[in-house]
């Protein structure tokens, strides 16, 4: 994944920057849209239309600019402005009512942009106080004697009923990309658990180190500690291998309790820790193993296991490479089995 697709998806994937993205977008759009449409305006001679257009691109551009910074309190401002905005220009275009019908299009995709910008409670709000306006000033004595258009009976009674629709379908639209979004949220939380965790212990797998291997930078200190069980394939053949995945379990649960890094599933039953920013001492290594060591695992016929652990420890500068420690740690618990398992060495 690229860094602008990666940077995309982070912005998508919490509603607010994603809101933040498509007021932002919206108003850019809106702001040439309108320029457009003044430039029109002015060659086609409407004086007064023109003069709207223009205050509303103008506005449109403060808006897009107050949002430029990510600055909260600004962006809290551009969505108060471009509230009156909009409501300013739906007055507008109701009163003026421009002939070619035009006004018409423009307050149905109100809702449309209100959904993009405020999300649905705020446009769910702003479209009622809008139909009210809009009832008003079609289907009242007072509302129409403010109008400078003479709208036909007809329009006047069913506009209303396109402009709830028009909410309506923009309603369910956001609905819709909600809940599929959310999906979509955990969706990727899901995999990600999976790319990163080993199935069976809840560990890292090595892809999950790998991932906070890239994204930590050693401290003046570093540490790795290699964890192998001994003898394991002997208690898969005596008590079977399910016992032998309820120690493995058992293992890793007593091994977290005690050490500040994430434990990595390295292969089979053998375990990496990487200590990033501290050289740990061989008392750590030793107090593991003795706690595992002691661990009370029991099998279905209740006969107690005795399982331990050989550990091989490799310390370095911020000037190692993780990698490298690994290996290193692995030789050193080569010898730890060689010299009769069930120690440490470092
Ligand atoms: P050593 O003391 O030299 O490490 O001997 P060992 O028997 O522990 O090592 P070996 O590599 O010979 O055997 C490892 C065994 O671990 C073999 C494999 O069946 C078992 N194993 C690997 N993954 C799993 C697992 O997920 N569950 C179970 N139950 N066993 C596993
Ligand atoms: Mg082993
Ligand atoms: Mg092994």
């Amino acid at each position: 994944m690229n860094q602008f697709s990666k940077n995309l998806s982070k912005i998508i994937s919490d509603d607010v920057q994603r809101h933040r993205l498509q007021f932002k977008l919206v108003s850019i759009t809106l702001a040439i849209v309108s320029i457009v449409m003044t430039i029109m305006n002015f060659f086609t001679n409407k004086g007064f239309l023109t003069i709207a257009t223009l205050a509303f691109s103008v506005l449109c551009i403060v808006n897009y600019l107050l949002t430029i910074g990510n600055n909260k309190k600004l962006f809290d401002v551009a969505n108060v402005l471009f509230v009156l905005e909009l409501m300013a220009i739906f007055v507008f275009f109701i009163i003026s009512g421009n002939p070619e019908g035009f006004s018409a299009i423009w307050i149905c995709m109100l809702p449309s942009c209100g959904m993009l910008m405020f999300g649905r409670k705020k446009t769910t709000i702003l479209s009622s106080i809008m139909l009210i306006i809009l009832l008003f000033f079609f289907q009242t004595k007072t509302g129409q004697s403010f109008l400078m258009y003479n709208y036909t009976e007809s329009f006047r009674m069913r506009f209303p009923v396109l402009f709830v629709s028009a909410f309506c379908i923009s309603f369910v639209l956001e609905t819709i990309y909600f809940y599929t979004h959310q999906e979509l949220i955990q969706t990727r939380a899901n995999l990600q658990e999976m790319y990163m965790h080993d199935y069976l212990t809840g560990a890292l797998n090595r892809h999950g180190l790998n991932e906070i291997y890239e994204q930590t930078k050693p401290g003046k200190e570093q540490s790795v500690m290699m964890i192998d069980l001994d003898h394991f394939k002997m208690i898969n053949d005596t008590y079977g291998h399910s016992v032998g995945d309820t120690v493995l379990k058992a293992v890793v649960q007593k091994i977290n309790e005690m050490i500040s890094q994430p434990l990595c599933r390295w292969g089979g039953e053998e375990f990496v820790v990487w200590f990033p920013e501290e050289s740990i001492p061989d008392s750590l290594a030793e107090n593991i193993r003795c706690a595992v060591k002691e661990l009370p695992i029991v099998d279905e016929k209740g006969n107690t296991l005795n399982v331990t652990i050989s550990i091989g420890i490799a310390r370095g500068s911020d000037q190692d490479d993780m990698h490298d420690l690994i290996d290193i740690a692995d030789e050193h618990l080569y010898k730890a089995k060689a010299s009769g398992r069930d120690c440490v060495v470092s």
